[in-house]
């Protein structure tokens, strides 16, 4: 295969246009002497169902801007292999995912600082939040955050069910909570998704110190004495070399940002080794601490006002469509989720442990990868473990770097995080038992009020969990023997060379994941710009 030079020199290579990544060129790009590039393997991510917050489920199988991967089989989930969407578009999983705005909780990003990470604790990272976001008359930042395009009854009844059960009240969620439940807010933009690529680079594509490229699949970064130069990068067949002055940037996301340093020779010696890559730096916390939030889907008949399946079917649905494009509003422009409540699953805890995240409408995820609302009037809620024991792992699964990585979760591994299931589902259950949604309810259809004994629940955890899509913590943020970058996201033992995405956290944040990742972008921009030398 041929190797060209790209002969443009950039200060910065940004590798992948997710959350982060997009963040990162828009910051770095807002001074005009510094020349940026952003690398992203996807193209980029248009059309109606893009745009529109229903098509997350057109997106959900959609290989053209989705990775779709799978986990391993594991022995704790009956051996099934759980299917991991990624996004791969600008805009990377903010292109495709469902658009809750949550911003985790106070006590994870002290918990981080705690961990020695000085500069991530709340007090640090709440300034980021605020710049990111844009929630008028509160804050005027690039993301829209957004209230609710239909506050259902249903949904008030559960916000109020919970608060009768204990849980406070509150609009908007700011994270300071150590439990609470509302109305959730979501990325979207009249009615439209407001993807990290929509928010942060749409606005500013003409920079000319600003260079955007798609279809462009990053296969290592070059090192040279223990400093990034540039990338090696696969464009139609093609392979080049692109020099970065001052930094390489990784931002793949939890799944590709450890396989890329992996395949540039970072990572476990031995396990390099063993794929014939020659190791330039043993580092083996690349890959390792894989974590991400398990999650269970309750569902339940319920009285037909309740739900707004039907709204989605039949004549119904075209009506629904013509109000959408009219106004941009009614279900079309909904999240993936209208309500929530964070929870503890025990007074252990000193923060939510568990999401609870509450829809009045159902669908079914068809194995032909169809993702369809539910012909009958029913709701549901997915319960979350926000802060899982269970540690695991990216590897490589080959030295060829068109290979999808090989991922082992080992979702549920820890006894502990049983019982928070178990705990999760149980009060759950005592929310929609309660007044004023109670009455609401005909029954529950899954996993149906037969499984009650401990062995009937985690006989439906095991065959019926997934995944939650919100994988962190693969080169996580540290000063001990597994850290892969240090508290200001440099990797530790290479020189011009960091990553700033999902993969850094320590440990999960106790929410959705989009969030946190922009705002890990928008310190990363600072922390870079503050480090930056003369070239
Ligand atoms: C289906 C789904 C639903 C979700 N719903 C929500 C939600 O409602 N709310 C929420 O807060 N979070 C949600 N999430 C999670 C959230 O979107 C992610 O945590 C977040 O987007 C991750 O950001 P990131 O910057 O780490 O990586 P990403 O946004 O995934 O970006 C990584 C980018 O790098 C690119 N890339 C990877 N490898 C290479 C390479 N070798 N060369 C070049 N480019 C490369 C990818 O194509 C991608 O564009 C969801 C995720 C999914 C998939």
């Amino acid at each position: 295969m041929l190797s060209q030079s790209d002969n443009q020199i950039y200060d910065y290579v940004i590798v992948g246009a997710g959350s982060a990544g997009c963040v990162i060129a828009r910051r770095l790009s807002d001074d005009p002497a510094i020349r940026v590039l952003l690398l992203e393997a996807g193209p980029p991510a248009k059309g109606f169902w893009i745009d529109t917050p229903a098509g997350m489920s057109k997106l959900f199988r959609n290989l053209r801007y989705n990775w779709g991967y799978f986990t391993e089989s594991m022995p704790t989930l009956r051996n099934r292999s759980l299917y991991w969407p990624r996004g791969k578009a600008l805009g990377g999983s903010s292109a495709i995912n469902g658009m809750v705005y949550v911003r985790g909780n106070r006590g994870d990003f002290d918990h981080w600082a705690n961990l020695g990470n000085p500069g991530w604790a709340w007090d640090d990272v709440l300034p980021y939040f605020k710049r990111l976001e844009n929630y008028p008359p509160m804050t005027d930042g690039p993301l829209s955050v957004s209230d609710p395009s239909v506050k259902h009854p249903t949904a008030a009844d559960f916000i109020e069910a919970a608060r009768r059960m204990g849980i406070p009240t509150v609009h908007p969620f700011s994270g300071e909570e150590p439990e609470s439940a509302g109305f959730l807010q979501a990325s979207i933009r009249n009615g439209r998704r407001h993807s990290s690529y929509e928010a942060y680079l749409a606005p500013v594509r003409d920079r000319a110190n600003l260079a955007v490229k798609t279809g462009m699949h990053v296969r290592r970064v070059l090192i040279e004495n223990r400093r990034a130069i540039g990338v090696e990068v696969l464009q139609d067949n093609r392979l080049r070399t692109i020099t970065a002055a001052r930094e390489v940037i990784l931002c793949a996301g939890a799944l590709n940002s450890p396989q890329v340093l992996m395949l540039s020779g970072i990572g476990d010696g031995d396990a390099l080794q063993r794929h014939g890559i020659a190791p330039v730096l043993h580092l083996p916390g690349v890959g390792r601490n894989l974590q991400d939030h398990f999650v269970a889907r309750i569902q339940w008949a319920s009285t037909p006002e309740s739900s707004y399946n039907r709204a989605l079917h039949g004549w119904r649905k075209y009506a629904e469509g013509a109000r959408y494009l009219a106004t941009r509003g009614g279900y079309l422009a909904s999240a993936a989720s209208m309500a929530a409540a964070f929870v503890r699953s025990s007074s252990e805890f000193s923060y939510s442990n568990l999401e609870m995240s509450f829809r009045p409408m159902t669908f079914t995820y068809h194995a032909s990868g169809a993702v369809e609302i539910d012909k009958i009037d029913a709701i549901s809620a997915s319960v979350y473990n926000t802060r899982p024991a269970s540690r695991g792992e990216v590897r490589l699964r080959s030295n060829n770097p068109l290979d999808a990585p090989l991922f082992l979760p080992n979702l549920l591994s820890e006894p502990s995080d049983v019982q928070t299931m178990l705990s999760g589902i149980r009060k759950l259950r005592a929310i929609v038992s309660t007044e004023p949604l109670a009455h609401r309810v005909i029954s529950e259809l899954t996993p149906g009020s037969a499984s009650r004994t401990d062995e009937e629940l985690i006989d439906y955890l095991e065959r019926e969990g997934q995944c939650a899509f919100h994988p962190a913590g693969s080169c996580k943020m540290g000063s001990d023997a597994m850290a892969v970058v240090d508290a200001r996201l440099r990797v530790r033992g290479v020189d011009s060379l960091r990553v700033a995405d999902a993969s850094i956290m320590p440990t999960v944040t106790a929410g959705n994941t989009n969030a946190p990742c922009i705002m890990i972008g928008e310190k990363a921009s600072d922390l870079i710009r503050a480090d930056q030398q003369p070239v």
